[in-house]
């Protein structure tokens, strides 16, 4: 556990997040790899619902609502410990959009939110476009007013757990009226007339999810399902993308402290010319640069969780959540790498935890905003408000 300083029920959190990680989800992960991302309903029912039982569900929204109302560092503290699983399995510690409550309508809290946070239904986010990826402002897809109605139309990509997913959160661009080309989003049940899959790629990782490509054609909405106002869909997205990025970071730590821990046991066992590959400065270099740039990670994830509990600037903390994402990401990036080739030719092998990790952390550089996007969002609040706001 850390010495970081936190309260006895921050470490309470922490723990109990850890033993089920450690005791249900990892044992599976070799049995998920083989059988492309499955394990059997009834043992995904079970992790499901221990993990509304140890309170770890809907962690970041408000007991009212029927979450567990979870400080940002106790997020931080739950979303570590499972990052330190592969092949997705702690995607049972759902976290419903965090920007909605605040947004939503009576009518969308009751259809949508709360049966989400309950875990009854399952949401997905339709943003990204063939056209705009990193541009989300060059999305192509348009929503028309039409009489109480509006009509959506457009195909996007990436739609991550679009399989589980019985809504999307669609973006669009105002066709007509006041508010032309403006940003709008909507709730859009996945089985509106209009809705359909056009196909689902096999990517890098083996994840139950899937990330569709799905295409809405002449999708007619009533206009109770946009949400806020037009011209408020881009905001939602960056509040969505603070609190992803931040996740990331902390998934990013925890992947690496296992991949750390892992490969330190195995070069401590594993012996070539007489002795433990341990003993080879060429390892213990690995193992020490892996072992410090984590802690910098850690601290810095920690410490923006905490900032963003005290109520810093929210223009402070997207430059920060862009700072944690790039560095933690990239960390965990080279921490594969580097387990992988301590483990030699079985950290090649798909049943060893490196060569899972390697392939899974490859896109905590991409999705949520690329590296290179971070560091373009880091640099212009660099120029705009000097060094100490940002790193005092
Ligand atoms: C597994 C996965 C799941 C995803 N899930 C979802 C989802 O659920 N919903 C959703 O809407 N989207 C989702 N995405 C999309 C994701 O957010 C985008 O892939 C990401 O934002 C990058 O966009 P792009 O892939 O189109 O790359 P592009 O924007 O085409 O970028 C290509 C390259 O150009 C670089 N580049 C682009 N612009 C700049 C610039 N200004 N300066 C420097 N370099 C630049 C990028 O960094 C990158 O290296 C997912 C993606 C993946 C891979």
């Amino acid at each position: 556990m850390t010495t970081y300083p936190m309260s006895d029920e921050d470490r309470a959190i922490q723990q109990r997040a850890r033993t089920f990680v450690d005791e249900k989800l990892i044992p599976w992960e070799q049995h998920a790899e083989a059988n492309g991302g499955e394990i059997p309903a009834d043992d995904r029912a079970t992790h499901g619902r221990m993990a509304k039982e140890l309170g770890l569900f809907a962690m970041n929204m408000p007991t009212e609502l029927g979450g567990t109302g979870m400080t940002m560092l106790q997020q931080v503290l739950v979303s570590e410990q499972i990052g330190r699983v592969t092949n997705a399995l702690g995607w049972c510690v759902h976290t419903p959009p965090a920007w909605a409550p605040a947004v939503v309508s009576d009518h969308q809290m009751e259809t949508w939110i709360k049966p989400t946070i309950s875990g009854e239904i399952h949401e997905c986010y339709a943003i990204t476009e063939e056209g705009a990826g990193s541009d989300v402002d060059a999305i192509a897809a348009t929503a028309r007013r039409d009489g109480d109605d509006y009509v959506l139309d457009g195909v996007k990509m990436h739609v991550t757990s679009y399989n589980h997913a019985s809504y999307c959160f669609f973006q669009g661009k105002i066709v007509g009226g006041p508010s032309e080309g403006a940003h709008a989003m909507f709730f859009v049940d996945k089985d509106t007339p209009g809705v359909r899959e056009v196909r689902s790629p096999a990517y890098s990782h083996t994840y139950p999810d899937s990330h569709a490509l799905v295409a809405f054609e002449d999708v007619r909405v009533p206009a109770a399902n946009l949400i806020g106002e037009e011209g408020d869909g881009l905001a939602f997205t960056y509040e969505w993308f603070r609190y992803e990025r931040l996740m990331i970071a902390a998934r990013c730590c925890g992947a690496a402290e296992r991949l750390i821990e892992e490969a330190t046991a195995f070069a401590k066992g594993r012996v070539q010319f007489g002795q433990p590959i341990f003993s080879f400065q060429a390892i213990q270099h690995m193992l020490a640069d892996s072992l410090t740039e984590l802690w910098a990670a850690r601290l810095m994830t920690y410490r923006l969780a905490e900032n963003i509990d005290a109520g810093v600037d929210v223009k402070l903390q997207h430059a920060q959540c862009s700072m944690a994402k790039l560095y933690a990401s990239e960390m965990a990036n080279r921490v594969a790498d580097r387990a992988v080739q301590i483990f030699g030719g079985r950290g090649y092998m798909r049943e060893n935890v490196a060569e899972r990790f390697y392939r899974e952390v490859r896109v905590d550089r991409i999705w949520e905003g690329t590296s290179e996007v971070q560091r373009n969002i880091i640099a212009d609040q660099l120029g705009k408000r000097g060094v100490q706001p940002l790193v005092g």
